[in-house]
């Protein structure tokens, strides 16, 4: 049974690592001209209103999202934050109010070229009937299925270049194991994928897990980075940090979104802090 909406998190901290991320590794891809195939094995709802009950409930986008769109006209026009802001106010119905928190599937479906494809996963029936009504290219494909099974099921795929993003809610345990399992499985059928996928930090160290399962598998590049909020505290549950494993990074990657973090982290709170390095290889 699942239960968990992203409607509640739209637009928080672990949104803007994810996303700042996924933004960045697809403008590196669009520098060539070939074909990219984009996976999105868990797409939710594809766009968040932040008036919605859900969204105002936890209001997590205040403290996320929320600080950066206000200081925008103050960042540095070349940088990668500014570039990822303006695709986030292009992406407002009224550009200078910030009303709605685009999701993976709103990311990769404004940048997508005729000659791409993009396939969108999502397996609550609830969740799947906003994302279908969501405006998006021809060229997306709105899946009512498991995003892992069905990432696997269509590889190899017709393009020259792939890029997935995996961003499961790990409701279940099992979760962080199936993540590695399918990459593993996916990177042997695709070599060259350029695959992203996102992780929890939180007390328990669940993340571990897919850490080591990465690790075991074989991969060849593997790149980490971690945006924390805080540190966590003796009792606490809930999720302090958000993680990124990125598989075949694009070259550069790193610098880039160092210089982007170095902006980010300050407006996010006195604890905020960023790392990235090789997880494997390199
Ligand atoms: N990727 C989205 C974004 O960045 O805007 C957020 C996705 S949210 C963290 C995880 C989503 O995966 C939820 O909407 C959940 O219903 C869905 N989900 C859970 N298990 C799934 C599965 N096996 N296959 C596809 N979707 C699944």
């Amino acid at each position: 049974m699942l239960s968990y909406q992203h409607a509640y998190h739209a637009g928080n901290f672990a949104d803007v690592h994810k996303h700042l991320t996924l933004f960045a590794v697809v403008d590196y891809l669009l520098r060539k001209e070939s074909p990219i195939t984009y996976f999105d094995t868990h797409a939710g709802r594809g766009r968040y209103p932040l008036a919605a009950e859900e969204t105002r409930r936890l209001g997590e986008y205040r403290h996320g999202v929320a600080p950066l769109w206000r200081e925008r006209a103050a960042l540095g026009q070349e940088s990668l934050l500014a570039a990822w802001l303006a695709a986030l106010e292009a992406m407002q119905p009224e550009a200078v109010t910030l009303s709605h928190y685009p999701g993976s599937p709103a990311w990769l479906g404004h940048r997508l070229r005729p000659e791409d494809r993009l396939w969108l996963f999502e397996l609550h029936p609830a969740e799947h009937r906003h994302l279908d009504d969501q405006p998006l290219p021809a060229n997306a494909q709105r899946v009512h299925g498991d995003g892992l099974a069905g990432l696997l099921d269509r590889l190899p795929v017709a393009t020259p270049r792939l890029c997935a993003l995996i961003d499961p809610s790990y409701e279940r345990k099992a979760e962080y194991r199936e993540v590695a399992d399918t990459l593993r499985a996916a990177m042997r059928k695709v070599r060259h994928a350029v695959m992203l996928v996102w992780y929890p930090l939180l007390p328990a160290g669940r993340h571990r897990e897919l850490l080591e399962g990465v690790r075991e598998g074989g991969l060849r590049k593997v790149w980490r980075s971690e945006l924390r909020r805080h540190e966590p505290g003796a009792g606490e549950h809930g999720m302090y940090g958000s993680g990124m494993l990125v598989i075949n990074p694009p070259w550069g990657l790193d610098e880039r979104l160092a210089k982007a973090m170095a902006e980010v982290t300050p407006r996010l709170g006195p604890g905020s802090r960023y790392r990235s390095d090789w997880w494997v290889g390199e």
